[in-house]
């Protein structure tokens, strides 16, 4: 079996990757808070770390990989989103899932085999309360409990601080009934139209880090394999989830690899509402960015790095998918099954996803085998089978679902694919006849109808147009 090479935010290395147990690799990636609809860099890990499980799924087995993803569904920020439209936090919350699992599937996302909602597990979140403090390392106070972070010896580890630095650098909240101010808050007191629960300690609701904790061990054990999310959470969140679940659960190891995906930016910029370039998936999909060209601008830069969202990025990538489609459409004549794309996935893109996802790589690579797709003239050739499997293997699944449905509205249009075929062999004859400007004034219209030619030995082949709009078609008459 082939390595799989990570690297490990916990020790900072480069390690291979050895599950726990190999019929059951167990990775929680945490999820957005649900509110609104995702911005950008909320994808990145949401295709980061499907790109992990679908190479986990590849090498242990589909049935061997459990992937979870939380939904944060109780947040101050969702009660003032509330407060604000009048609207009940269920609605809000309900409609935002959703809204997330369709602008993520539109990406080529598969849905993790657990998706739990944090109302869902109250119970299992006040259990671990009650362990943390039963052992000594929380503590209840004015209605709130607190987690004493002095009681783990080992804080900070993940993100290398110590608890006076954190003390230095963190605008930390003060408060009276904290014995440390990095302490941080496990349950807090609900009041008014705030959402709340019943508890040992009053009516309240949980902090968030507990949340994922309690989600993560009871889904997936107090030791597991891979715990991912945004390198903005590794403090305090993943500080923080580390020390409640090792204190909790102190002969288990939590999470073996830790992996944090860098930030987005754009056009060189941080992402931001002030400076007017902040947009979520969902203003790219609707301005008509096909969600696999923004999962390819994604793979094209490593997770580790920071990655800057460019429309010359877009416009490189529309470029790539808008020939592979065609090729698919010319050179494939048959969907793949599953098992056919597990055994034809190509060995150098495996190779390089199994060492730390190199992304970058994968998709200089995929340039080449669609460079030795096009070459080998056969309808599913090796090459052009290689070449698609490994494509939907990446997850771009469908290059342009709405293309069949183009290319029916262009061949039931009576007169559309008899009119190409007429100024087809009109340019050819003039070809033929030397009368390049003839030749010419075809070729330039046949371009404006967005109507690709290619001279072949046969003659002059053309292809259905990427987007196909038939007004276009109006200057071909
Ligand atoms: P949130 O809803 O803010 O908790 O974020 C959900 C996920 O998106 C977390 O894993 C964050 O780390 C990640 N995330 C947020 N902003 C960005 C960004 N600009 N670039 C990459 N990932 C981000
Ligand atoms: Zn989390």
């Amino acid at each position: 079996m082939t390595q799989i090479k990570l690297h490990n935010t916990k020790t900072r290395k480069k390690e291979v990757f050895t599950p726990l147990d190999p019929a059951n690799v167990r990775m929680y990636v945490c999820g957005p808070t649900v509110y609104d609809r995702a911005h950008l860099g909320n994808a990145r890990p949401v295709v980061v770390f499907d790109v992990l499980y679908r190479l986990l799924r590849h090498v242990y087995g589909e049935g061997a990989v459990t992937y979870a993803r939380n939904f944060t569904d109780v947040d101050d920020k969702i009660n003032a989103r509330a407060a604000e439209s009048g609207r009940k936090i269920g609605d809000i919350t309900d409609e935002t899932i959703g809204w997330f699992l369709e602008d993520m599937g539109a990406l080529g996302a598969l849905e993790p085999d657990a998706m739990p909602r944090a109302t869902e597990f109250i119970p299992q979140m006040v259990a671990m309360i009650e362990d943390l403090i039963n052992k000594g390392h929380a503590y209840a106070a004015e209605g709130h409990v607190l987690f004493a972070v002095e009681s783990y010896s080992e804080y900070g580890a993940l993100s290398g601080r110590t608890i006076d630095d954190m003390i230095a650098g963190a605008r930390v909240e003060v408060a009276p009934y904290k014995r440390n101010p990095m302490d941080f808050v496990l349950w807090k007191p609900s009041s008014g139209d705030q959402p709340g629960w019943e508890s040992p300690w009053g009516y309240g609701r949980p902090g968030w880090h507990i949340e994922c904790s309690a989600m993560a061990d009871e889904l997936l054990g107090a030791s597991f394999d891979i715990h991912g999310g945004g390198n903005d959470l590794m403090f305090p969140h993943h500080e923080n989830e580390i020390a409640q679940s090792r204190c909790a659960h102190p002969d288990a190891g939590f999470a073996q690899v830790w992996m944090h995906n860098e930030m987005l930016q754009v056009e060189g910029k941080k992402m931001s509402k002030s400076l007017g370039n902040f947009f979520t998936v969902r203003d790219l999909l609707d301005q008509g960015v096909p969600g696999e060209v923004i999962r390819f601008v994604f793979l094209s830069t490593h997770y580790r790095k920071p990655m800057d969202w460019t429309a010359e990025k877009v416009r490189i990538a529309t470029g790539h998918l808008n020939r592979w489609s065609q090729l698919e459409y010319r050179a494939l004549s048959r969907s793949l099954e599953d098992k056919e794309i597990e055994q034809l996935v190509d060995a150098e893109v495996f190779n390089a996803l199994a060492n730390d996802l190199n992304t970058p790589l994968v998709m200089s690579r995929l340039s080449e085998l669609a460079q030795e797709a096009h070459m080998s003239s056969d309808k599913d050739s090796d090459a052009v089978l290689r070449f698609f499997a490994t494509l939907k293997f990446l997850g771009f699944d469908d290059l342009d679902p709405q293309r069949l449905e183009r290319r029916k509205t262009l061949e039931q249009s009576e007169e559309a694919v008899p009119l190409v075929n007429k100024m087809i062999a009109a340019l050819d004859q003039a070809r033929a006849a030397k009368d390049y400007d003839t030749a010419d004034a075809i070729r330039a219209k046949l371009a404006a109808a967005d109507i690709h030619i290619s001279t072949t030995k046969s003659g002059t082949e053309w292809e259905y147009p990427y987007r196909f709009d038939p007004s276009k078609l109006d200057s071909l008459k």
